[in-house]
């Protein structure tokens, strides 16, 4: 019972977070993406919702174990079998009581140690990373540590790029929950 109302309680928190972030200062349309993680379990937003119109009971819960499946896998050369390999992996990850399709970015999110993790798509930060320099024009005003990725070729290797960087991996204090 007590487990319940922790997964309630969460769930009600990122929701809010969801909320709070998902204006047009943070993001355009559906963009951006909202998770909390228990040990166990990675809730997430589903694909093609909207951080505004997020509800508890909308986020698609993972089996945290199944989905880590993806770091095991060599993946093959051709882009679109990779990604039907992900989505299967994924899929296979949904916990039976969630409807939906979990967002393709779930795996990175599983592989940040923060329990509460909120992406967003910033027109103006865009506008920085886009620009020539832009990482060191984000070392010149950052107001915290970030991490920097420099290619996306795969979800996969997002995770691994994720999982290497200190700061990813080790959010600092002031923005855990
Ligand atoms: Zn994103």
């Amino acid at each position: 019972m007590k487990q319940t109302q922790d997964t309630a309680k969460l769930l009600e928190q990122i929701t809010a977070l969801s909320h709070q972030y998902g204006t047009p200062d943070y993001v355009r349309g559906g963009g951006g993406n909202t998770s909390v993680k228990t040990a166990k379990t990675l809730w997430v937003k589903p694909s093609g919702t909207t951080l505004k119109d997020l509800r508890p009971d909308l986020f698609v819960a993972l089996d945290r174990a199944k989905l880590s499946r993806l770091y095991d896998i060599v993946p093959p050369a051709e882009s679109a079998a990779r990604e039907t390999v992900v989505k299967d992996v994924m899929g296979d990850a949904v916990l039976p009581s969630s409807k939906g399709r979990a967002s393709v970015e779930a795996p990175l999110h599983d592989s940040l140690a923060a329990t509460f993790v909120v992406h967003t798509h910033p027109a103006l930060v865009n506008g920085i990373t886009c620009a020539k320099e832009g990482k060191a024009a984000c070392q010149k005003c950052s107001p915290m540590p970030f991490g920097w990725i420099t290619s996306i070729p795969a979800t996969r290797s997002v995770c691994r790029s994720g999982t290497k960087s200190k700061h990813l991996r080790n959010p600092p204090a002031a923005s855990r929950p």
